[in-house]
């Protein structure tokens, strides 16, 4: 396994992805580059050769097996999972990346590069929790970031064609009277609808670390600022390989694909008084897919001896995560308006007795 770092051609220092200026920058002498010029110029002369080994302690959280890197700059032994292909050398600092974890059949097709940086990411923290009510207020007052994490995570992004075709029953009811009768009148008809939609980039999360739902919590990432992959935007992140494979990321987006389309093409018939639907299917025309690594920061926090697990998008800010929950709080608004609702409905009923 060879260790690829990224020391400063200048000073020798361990360089960081900036998400702000988007270049790599050694934070001890200043020094700017350009990712892709870094990487061709400093490929070969900034690597060390390391040793993967199953390690005899296991992953206390997830039971998984840790293996063991020696750090090509101090020799200090580094833990990670089977999946972590970026860190850092909890000894000399240093920024690293198991280049296998990324090359060949691991290599990315694509990366999104962090635009937030990581106190970008701890102030939107707590602005999300002062903005949130119900929080206890002791919670507000005290700093509970344990830990926070910038993490490229692995993703699928599916390009498809889907047919459909639906059928459907369908009235427009029309309803007048004269002197003598009401009348009503049902007109029923046979409403079909048949065509193609076609997707782009939809994500599914290759990771078995990250819970499916909070990654899709996350969502929409911004594709236009995705560009070619280049081990240079993982300087300073952590990053994990795939462990879902396309194959079994595949049946869930085009779930998603599907429930879509139905969508769009139900939400076309219009004009009916009802729409029933007969039969509705979905097929796959085309799909192809791509690899790319999105941009997440993770924050945890202890509160009570409860541990809260925040997710943030590591290119817009958007925040995802439980907060605890205040009754104190709660009472404080929703018992006035609750009040204030039953007094209301009180007049309203001795009024209209
Ligand atoms: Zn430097
Ligand atoms: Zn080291």
């Amino acid at each position: 396994m060879a260790l690829q770092e990224y020391e400063c051609p200048a000073c020798g220092g361990a360089m960081e992805f900036n998400p702000h200026t988007q270049k790599l920058k050694c934070p001890y002498c200043d020094s700017e580059f350009d990712v892709k010029d870094y990487v061709a110029n400093h490929n070969s002369s900034s690597q060390g050769e390391a040793v993967e080994k199953p390690s005899s302690e296991e992953n206390a959280s997830s039971g998984e097996q840790l293996y063991v890197y020696s750090c090509g700059s101090c020799g200090g032994e580094i833990l990670a999972t089977e999946s972590l292909g970026s860190t850092k050398c909890p000894f000399c600092n240093n920024n690293i990346v198991v280049k296998e974890k990324f090359t060949g059949e691991f290599k990315p097709d694509y990366i999104i590069p962090f635009q937030k940086t990581k106190e970008d990411a701890v102030e939107i923290y707590r602005n999300y929790v002062k903005s949130k009510r119900l929080v206890p207020s002791v919670f507000l007052e005290e700093n509970h970031i344990d830990e926070i994490k910038g993490v490229y995570v692995p993703f699928w992004l599916f390009d498809g064609k889907e047919s459909f075709n639906g059928q459907y029953e369908a009235t427009k009811i029309r309803t007048w009277s004269d002197a003598a009768y009401n009348y009503r009148e049902t007109k029923y008809y046979s409403v079909s609808r048949a065509g193609t939609e076609s997707f782009e980039k939809v994500p599914c999360d290759g990771s078995k670390e990250m819970p499916d739902d909070l990654m899709e919590s996350l969502e929409p990432f911004d594709h236009s600022k995705m560009v070619p992959f280049n081990m240079g935007y993982l300087a300073g992140f952590f990053a994990n390989k795939y462990n879902v494979g396309a194959l079994e990321c595949k049946a869930h987006a085009l779930k998603r694909m599907d429930v879509t389309t139905a969508a769009d093409f139900r939400n076309t018939i219009s004009g009916y008084t009802s729409v029933m639907p007969v039969s509705e299917h979905c097929g796959t025309v085309t799909s192809s897919h791509k690899y790319a690594l999105y941009p997440v920061y993770m924050l945890s926090t202890t509160w009570n001896n409860n541990n809260y697990i925040f997710a943030m998008n590591g290119q817009n800010g958007r925040f995802v995560g439980d907060l605890p929950f205040s009754i104190k709080q709660a009472l404080k608004y929703y018992i006035p308006i609750g009040l204030i609702a039953s007094v209301v409905g009180f007049i309203c009923m001795y009024l209209f007795r």
